[in-house]
């Protein structure tokens, strides 16, 4: 039988989603905040960007070319991309059909050709070439909105930047970290309550734990060592050996031995 680490009683579980609906105090939020944050630091030590890039050129193609895309279908395109288009000129002069064979795998190849084309010409036009390191340059460019920007001032640049798109939104809204759903209003929320050094590390915690545990559909709640501290503790099955096959990614042993449940590390995947 498989013991638990920090899973909540119903009891303890019910009575969290109702202190925290009805307006948890500021400090009882930050508290709560930084468990949950020490808690991502050491389910997800390698935390990153998982898009390869080298330069902050590759970054902006790269962020493009993941709309409605895997970033492992991204990554398996990039390394010939970058050879053949290493500067912004490059995609400025781009052959229109020759650019739409390499990135047809990513999906919605005519629309991102048009952006990159038009990425190219942008920073060539007005920025002599050099992606700029500045958020109001950043969405000036084709392609590129607030979330995009931010991936590339925290990632390329070392700027602190949070990342928000739909699943990070998911996420710190389940936390009860916020209740907006306007994107921006979600950032400036956010990075009161985290220290903005961390902004960049806890945009790819988030989007980690995401991807492996705390899924839109069937979250692995019964899994998940941030349940104690978990407003929305029971969203997905509680039942630790449902909930662990639900857990996904090379991190699963790791992840189940910290709730508690590293027998049940061979099942499921
Ligand atoms: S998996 Fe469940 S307990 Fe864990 S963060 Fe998501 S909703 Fe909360």
């Amino acid at each position: 039988m498989s013991t638990s680490v920090g899973r909540p009683t119903p009891r303890a579980a019910a009575t969290l989603a109702a202190r925290v609906a009805a307006g948890e105090s500021p400090l009882g939020r930050a508290r709560r905040v930084g468990r949950i944050l020490r808690a991502l630091a050491v389910a997800y030590p390698d935390a990153h960007c998982e898009l390869d890039f080298r330069t902050p050129l590759d970054l902006a193609v790269a962020t493009i070319l993941s709309a409605q895309c895997t970033d492992e279908r991204v990554n398996q395109v990039t390394p010939g991309l970058f050879a053949a288009y290493p500067t912004a000129a490059d995609y400025a002069g781009a052959d229109r059909t020759e650019l739409e064979e390499r990135i047809r795998p990513t999906g919605f190849y005519r629309n991102k050709t048009n952006s990159l084309i038009g990425l190219g010409s942008a920073v060539v036009e007005k920025f002599g070439g050099e992606l700029p390191n500045r958020l109001e340059d950043l969405v000036t460019l084709p392609g590129i909105g607030r979330k995009t920007a931010n991936v590339i001032l925290g990632n390329a640049f070392g700027i602190p930047g949070i990342t928000v798109d739909t699943h990070f939104g998911r996420l710190v809204r389940r936390w009860g970290w916020t209740s907006e759903e306007d994107p921006v209003k979600v950032e400036h929320e956010i990075g009161e309550l985290v220290p903005k050094r961390d902004w960049t590390i806890v945009s790819h915690y988030v989007i980690f734990h995401g991807r492996r545990v705390c899924h839109a559909r069937k979250p692995a709640c019964g899994a998940c060592t941030l349940a104690s501290d978990c407003p929305a503790f029971g969203t997905g099955p509680t039942d630790p050996a449902e909930a662990a096959k639900l857990v996904k990614g090379v991190e699963r042993p790791h992840l189940l031995e910290l709730a508690g449940l590293g027998d049940l590390a061979g099942d499921g995947r």
